[in-house]
C-alpha cells in the first residue's frame, strides 16, 4: 500500500505541542515506511481565522525540523492544500449524498435549534438534532422542501446517521471501536452560508488526497464514526484510524497553558532547542526502546512503529523537558551554540568578543547550564569585568577572612611572573605552593574564585582564569587585593 499520511492545522493560533507531537507521529510513520507526508490547511471555519497564524504554524513546523512532501507552497498533484480554495468540490459531495438520501435538507432558523436544546434540556436529554420534529426534508415533504429551496430559504446539509446501528471501526492504537448512531448526532455538513464543516471536507481531502492513515488526536475519536458514515455513504474505502493519547499536565488534567506553556512558539522563545522538544515531544505515548531517552531524527524514524503508540494520556513532564535541553546543549556543536548565544550578549551591550574566545566560554560553561540564554547571567563575569555590585557579599563574608590577602598575596605574585599561562602551568605552581605553606586547596581556591569572578560557584577555576587571560585575571586580582587594603569590601 502506499503511504500518504497528513497534519491537517487549522489556523486559529500557534502550533500547540499537541499539534506538534501529531505532526510528528505522522512525519515520523511516513518517513519510516517510506511514505508520503502532507500538510492541509484546513480553514473552514472562518469565524475562527487568525490572520498570520497559517505562516506561524509552517514556521513553527520547519523549526521544529518537521518536513512535508506536499501541501500549500510545495505542490502535489490534488490541487491546492487550502481548503477555502477547494469550496465548490464540498459543495458538489454534497450534493452527492443529498442525492443518494445519506444526508437531507434541514430548514431550522438558529432560534429553533435553541428552542430545541432548551427543550432537550429540560427532559434531561443529551443535546441532538431531533429529526422527527424539526423542520426538514422529511417533515416538509418533497414538495414544500423544493418550494423552499426554490425561494432561497436558507439550509443546512446534515448527514442522516442511521439510528439505533452500531457504526464500528478498528483504531490501530485502541482496537475495535463500536458507537450507537443513536448518540451520534445528525452532523451539518454544507452550513447556511454554504461552507462545508470540518467534517465533510476533512473526508473529501482525505478520499481525494488517497489518504491511507489518519493519525490524529484522541479529540477526534468522537468525530470518526460520523466520517466513517460519510466514508459508506460514498462509497469509498475507509483510511486506518490512529488516534493518539492526550497530553496531560502532571496532575493528570488535560494539558492547558493554565500550567504553563503549551505552543511551540512558547517554548522556541524561552530558549528550548528544536531537537530537544521534538525529542521530548516524541516520546509522550511512545518509547523505542524504554530506558534510552535521547534519540536522533533518524534513530526516531528508525523505531517508529505506530501500533506501539498507548492509549493512555501521556503526562508532560515539564522537568524532563528542561532536562533534555541541558543534554542537548552539552551534544550539539558549540557553533550552533554560539549562533544563538551571540545576538543575545549583543542584546546586552557586551561588545568586543572574539568568537574564539565566546566558543571557549561556551565549552567551559556548558555542562552547567539548560538553555543558551543561561550562558548570558551565569557567565556574566566572562563577558565583562565584575564591578564591585557584581560581588556576592556572602561570598566574600565566608571566604576573606583577615589573614587571607597575607595568605594569597605572594600566590598572586608568583602568577605575575608566571610565563606559561595554562591551567597546568597554573596548577603546578598552586599545589607547589600549598606545599610550601601546609595549606589545602580550598584555602586558595575560593579566595581565587572570588578575586577572579565574585560568585560562589562556575566551571574549573584555573581553566576560567586561562580563557580570561592573564592581563584580565591579574587586574582582577589587583583589583580586589587594592580593595581589601582599603577595607572596600
Ligand atoms: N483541522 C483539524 C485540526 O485542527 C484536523 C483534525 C484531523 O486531523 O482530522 O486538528
Amino acid at each position: 500500500m502506499n503511504v500518504r499520511v497528513r497534519f491537517a492545522p487549522s489556523p486559529t493560533g500557534y502550533l500547540h505541542v499537541g499539534g506538534l507531537r501529531t505532526a510528528l507521529y505522522n512525519y515520523l510513520f511516513a518517513r519510516s515506511v517510506g511514505g508520503v507526508m502532507i500538510i492541509r490547511i484546513e480553514d473552514t471555519d472562518r469565524s475562527r481565522l487568525v490572520p498570520g497564524a497559517q505562516e506561524s504554524l509552517i514556521e513553527s513546523l520547519n523549526w521544529s525540523g518537521i518536513e512535508f512532501d506536499e501541501g500549500p507552497g510545495i505542490g502535489g498533484d490534488y490541487g491546492p492544500y487550502v481548503q477555502s480554495q477547494r469550496f465548490d468540490l464540498y459543495k458538489k459531495y454534497a450534493n452527492i449524498l443529498i442525492g443518494n438520501d445519506s444526508a437531507y435538507y434541514a430548514f431550522d432558523t438558529p432560534r429553533e435549534i435553541e428552542a430545541m436544546r432548551e427543550r432537550q434540556k429540560k427532559a434531561g436529554l443529551a443535546p441532538k438534532y431531533d429529526r422527527s420534529t424539526m423542520k426538514n426534508q422529511y417533515t416538509l415533504g418533497k414538495e414544500k422542501t423544493k418550494q423552499l429551496l426554490d425561494s432561497a430559504q436558507k439550509y443546512v446539509i446534515r448527514l442522516k446517521v442511521p439510528f439505533s446501528e452500531d457504526i464500528k471501526f478498528k483504531d490501530v492504537i485502541r482496537g475495535d471501536v463500536s458507537v450507537n448512531g443513536r448518540d451520534v448526532d445528525d452532523q451539518v455538513l454544507l452550513k447556511s452560508d454554504g461552507f462545508p464543516t470540518y467534517h465533510l471536507a476533512n473526508v473529501v481531502d482525505d478520499h481525494a488526497m488517497e489518504i491511507s492513515h489518519v493519525i490524529r488526536g484522541e479529540e477526534w475519536l468522537p468525530s470518526t464514526p460520523k466520517h466513517v458514515l460519510l466514508y459508506k455513504a460514498f462509497g469509498w474505502e475507509q483510511p486506518a484510524w490512529a488516534h493518539l493519547p492526550l497530553l496531560l499536565n502532571n496532575n493528570k488534567s488535560k494539558l492547558s497553558k493554565r500550567h504553563g506553556d503549551v505552543s511551540v512558539e512558547d517554548f522556541k522563545e524561552k530558549g528550548y532547542l528544536p531537537h530537544a522538544l521534538t525529542n521530548f515531544v516524541a516520546l509522550l505515548g511512545w518509547n523505542p526502546s524504554g530506558d534510552q531517552e535521547i534519540y536522533s531524527m533518524e534513530e526516531l524514524i528508525a523505531g517508529f512503529k505506530l501500533e506501539k503508540v498507548n492509549k493512555g494520556g501521556a503526562i508532560f513532564d515539564r522537568p524532563k523537558l528542561e532536562w533534555m535541553n541541558s543534554m542537548y546543549l552539552r551534544k550539539i556543536p558549540v557553533t550552533e551554540i554560539y549562533k544563538g548565544l551571540a545576538p543575545l550578549l549583543d542584546g546586552k551591550g557586551y561588545s568586543n568578543l572574539e568568537q574564539n574566545y565566546v566558543l571557549s566560554v561556551i565549552n567551559l560553561l556548558k555542562e552547567r547550564i539548560n538553555f543558551t540564554h543561561d550562558f548570558v547571567e551565569f557567565g556574566s563575569y566572562m563577558w565583562q569585568r565584575p564591578d564591585e555590585n557584581d560581588f556576592d557579599e556572602k561570598y566574600i563574608k565566608k571566604q576573606w577572612k583577615e589573614n587571607t590577602a597575607e595568605l594569597i598575596t605572594p600566590l598572586i605574585e608568583r602568577f605575575r611572573l608566571l610565563g606559561d599561562w595554562t591551567k597546568d602551568a597554573m596548577h603546578l605552581l598552586v599545589v607547589e605552593y600549598l606545599e610550601e605553606k601546609g595549606l589545602k586547596f580550598g584555602a586558595v581556591m575560593h579566595p581565587l574564585r572570588l578575586m577572579a569572578t565574585g560568585k560562589p560557584v562556575g566551571a574549573d577555576l584555573l581553566t576560567t582564569l586561562q580563557i580570561l587571560g592573564k592581563d584580565e585575571s591579574m587586574v582582577r586580582f589587583d583589583n580586589f587585593l587594592t580593595r581589601s587594603k582599603n577595607g572596600k569590601l
